[in-house]
């Protein structure tokens, strides 16, 4: 099963795109895909039209599209943007920030 170093929750940078240099809160990590799901990064406007049978109102949603991990780094809490390493401590693995060796905890 693939895992990525960037979890549901993580805050993260946007390294390219229209959207570099924004941080925000990973809302989804798709492993299967590469690719997660950021805060307000990404966000496609769409229209909805109000057709006849549908309930909805016409109007425009917005909703956020996954990006590449390549795309995005880690904010360590300590040091800023951080590559992620791991640690093997019992049977577990925990991420670590490379630059200043803090522990990257998951949150839940
Ligand atoms: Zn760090």
């Amino acid at each position: 099963m693939p895992s990525l170093s960037i979890r549901r929750n993580d805050t993260v940078k946007v390294l390219t795109g229209a959207d570099r240099g924004k941080t925000g809160r990973v809302l989804r990590a798709i492993p299967d895909k590469g690719t997660v799901l950021v805060e307000h990064v990404r966000v496609v406007k769409k229209t909805v039209s109000s057709k006849t049978g549908q309930r909805t109102k016409g109007g425009i949603a917005e909703h956020e599209s996954p990006i590449s991990v390549s795309n995005v780094a880690l904010v360590c809490p300590t040091c800023g943007v951080a590559k992620v390493g791991f640690k093997a401590e019992g049977s577990s693995r925990l991420r670590v920030c490379k630059k200043c060796g803090s522990e990257l905890p998951t949150k839940k």
